[in-house]
């Protein structure tokens, strides 16, 4: 199509899921996308937030969409009664504090748990969100993963699914810090247009 195929990059942006990941990463992250005009689209737990609000702030303030990622990440089916609900007032008034925006109504289950089950989807949209699954993912979470191969696999699996494709990246591993200039600029060859999930009408 004339104007290009839809990608929403989606990034958690959340404390590292392992010992050991390059200090600055989030912030290269950010930068790398401020560099080529690329908005995307956050979801930002509450707990990294308190302890990373100067880039968390920036999120905001370079035009990304800020989306709830949890306040502990919890797998949510695990919490109960009235942990859940504490879990995202918690979460986004530490959102809120550090970027100055509400994230509602947009939320990411860690680890996408939850995003099949009942009650939490019900227990969501009773706080006025709802979950955003994805289409592609990359293991970059995974510290085996290149740069190389993290963009390639997200150029590759993109194209697949074509176009309103829904992207998950993290904003800690050092694969995925290499891999966004050059996933950005394959995906720009193929065709791709850059959109929040804001944009897109129907989301995983
Ligand atoms: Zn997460």
């Amino acid at each position: 199509m004339s104007d290009g195929f839809r990608v929403a990059l989606t990034f958690d942006a959340e404390h590292p899921d392992r010992p050991w990941c390059p200090p600055g990463n989030a912030e290269r992250v950010l930068d790398t996308l401020r560099d080529h005009a690329v908005r995307a689209t956050m979801f930002v737990q509450g707990r990294w937030a308190e302890a990373y609000p100067e880039t968390a702030r920036r999120i905001a303030d370079e035009g990304h969409l800020v989306g709830h990622h949890s306040h502990y990440h919890a797998r949510m089916p695990l919490l109960l009664e009235s942990g859940f609900p504490q879990d995202i007032v918690d979460g986004a008034a530490a959102i809120e504090a550090a970027t100055g925006r509400d994230p509602r109504p947009w939320f990411r289950c860690p680890f996408g748990a939850g995003s099949d089950d009942p009650r939490v989807r019900a227990q969501l949209e009773a706080l006025g969100y709802r979950h955003v699954h994805w289409h592609v993912e990359l293991e970059d979470w995974e510290p085996w993963r290149t740069g190389d191969a993290i963009a390639a696999d997200a150029i590759a699996g993109a194209g697949a699914h074509g176009d309103g494709v829904v992207v998950l990246l993290h904003t800690w591993p050092g694969g995925t810090g290499d891999a966004v200039a050059t996933m950005i600029a394959g995906l720009r060859d193929a065709g791709a247009r850059f959109v929040t999930v804001e944009e897109l009408e129907t989301l995983p």
